[in-house]
C-alpha cells in the first residue's frame, strides 16, 4: 500500500471518509490554492480511497496499529449483529404502531 498526496478530485472543500480509521476528513489547502487528498494504492496502482491527516502523520507503525485496532472494533460490532440475527425478532403490534402515528398527527 502506497499513501500519495494529490490534488482533490472533488468539488472544492469537501470532506472525505478515511478508508483506514473511518474518521472523515477534510482536503489540505496548498499554497497554489490547491485541496489535496492522500490517496490510497495498492500495489498494482489501483487507488483504494483517501488516508485522513492523522492516519498520514502516525506513519507505517501508527497505521498499522490504528487498522488492528478497528478490525477488532468492526470485529465486535459484527458478533454483535450476529446475535441479533441469531435472535427471535419482535417488532412493535399494529395497535402500538397506530398509537404512534396518533401521537405524531396531535
Ligand atoms: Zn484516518
Amino acid at each position: 500500500m502506497k499513501i500519495v498526496w494529490e490534488p482533490s478530485i472533488y468539488v472544492g472543500n469537501a470532506p472525505v471518509f478515511c478508508t483506514l480509521c473511518g474518521q472523515r476528513s477534510y482536503p489540505v489547502r496548498n499554497q497554489q490554492n490547491q485541496f489535496l487528498l492522500a490517496v490510497i494504492y495498492n500495489d498494482r496502482g489501483v487507488a483504494l480511497g483517501e488516508a485522513c491527516r492523522d492516519c498520514v502523520a502516525v506513519g507505517t507503525a501508527g497505521i498499522h496499529s490504528r487498522l488492528q485496532e478497528r478490525i477488532q472494533s468492526l470485529e465486535a460490532k459484527v458478533a454483535e449483529l450476529r446475535t441479533f440475527a441469531e435472535a427471535e425478532i419482535q417488532t412493535p403490534s399494529l395497535e402500538q404502531e397506530f398509537q404512534v402515528h396518533r401521537s405524531n398527527i396531535s
